[in-house]
């Protein structure tokens, strides 16, 4: 079995109330990867950078079993960039600036190794990207999951519209589910976007968890409650690793198994919000993840009464 990954793979310069990074490793593919890779040890990756972008960096990915050989690597250009500012609640942050660079004329190309891939990661990046690579797939995939963000929602929603059509899980947050659907209450839209292709949502709410919808029932994962929240980037794409890393580890994509996937997609989640950037989430060990799993166990579980009160 194995996952291909299709997303950015970027440089990034952050700020938050804890301090301010200058241009740093980052990208939804790139957290998505060194996220699942505590998962499964068998994964793909679609992606394109620059020739500005070190070759350490993609030494890193490697060393967490990320197979690189559909990186493209243009150049003379230069790779996608990406700045935000969270404020002080550390749930909300302004994009400042993103500089598309070499996605503007980004063509994918799936190497013929990764077309039967049994698992589908199409992380954040442009809709029209993600369908293409979706097309090279010579089987359909036992799973598609598809992340996507407000940036996407604003320029090209038609496109995402097409792409939706055709997944099995999408993974947004609060606030792009009101914007994709034009209602409030989240049930209602999850209800509504679930109409829209994808068989399961996940609506990811920051400090406050995770919900999974299908269109029976949904399930709710807390997040793990931090003392300090040092730097949210990523948070999201370490989930959506976590949850496909670990679909895939146990090869069960029934919704029980996704309410685990879940979990371990916020144990993810909860890491890499410790430090900035990637740094918490390339040092992590297995042991880390099984305490970390441990006390999300014990954060939600309780005895009922069996005595009337
Ligand atoms: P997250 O915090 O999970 O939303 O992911 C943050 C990562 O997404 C950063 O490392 C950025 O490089 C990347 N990113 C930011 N904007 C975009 C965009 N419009 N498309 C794809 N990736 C993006």
């Amino acid at each position: 079995m194995s996952i291909l990954i299709v997303g950015t793979v970027a440089f990034d310069a952050i700020e938050t109330p804890f301090g301010k990074t200058d241009k740093i490793v980052g990208g939804a593919a790139t957290y998505i990867g060194l996220s699942a890779s505590f998962f499964s040890n068998n994964l793909n990756l679609v992606s394109v950078v620059g020739d500005d972008f070190p070759k350490q960096a993609i030494k890193i990915l490697e060393q967490h079993n990320i197979d690189t050989k559909g990186l493209q690597i243009k150049e003379g250009e230069k790779t996608f960039f990406w700045s935000g500012k969270y404020h002080n609640d550390m749930n909300t942050r302004d994009t400042i600036e993103t500089q598309l660079n070499v996605l503007e004329t980004f063509d994918p190309i799936v190497p013929k190794e990764y077309q039967n891939s049994e698992f589908l990661m199409l992380g954040n990046l442009m809709p029209s990207v993600q369908k293409k690579v979706l097309d090279q797939m010579k089987t359909r995939p036992k799973l598609i999951v598809l992340d996507t963000m407000n940036f996407w929602m604003d320029h090209f929603l038609e496109d995402l519209k097409e792409a939706l059509k055709e997944v099995d899980v999408l993974t947004i947050n609060d606030e792009e589910a009101r914007q994709l659907s034009g209602e409030y209450s989240l049930v209602k839209a999850a209800k509504k976007i679930l109409e829209t292709g994808p068989n399961y949502l996940v609506i990811k709410k920051g400090e406050h968890g995770a919900l999974l919808f299908n269109k029976e029932e949904v399930f709710f994962a807390p997040a793990l409650p931090l003392e300090d929240v040092f730097d949210p980037t990523g948070a999201g794409d370490c989930f959506a690793g976590g949850f496909i890393g670990y679909l895939e580890k146990t090869k069960d994509i029934s919704f029980e198994n996704m309410k685990r996937a879940v979990i371990h997609g916020s144990v993810m989640a909860s890491f890499c919000v410790e430090k900035f950037g990637t740094e918490r989430i390339k040092e992590l060990t297995h042991q880390d993840v099984e305490n970390r799993l441990q006390e999300f166990i014990d954060l939600v579980q309780f005895e009922r009464s069996l005595t009337k009160s």
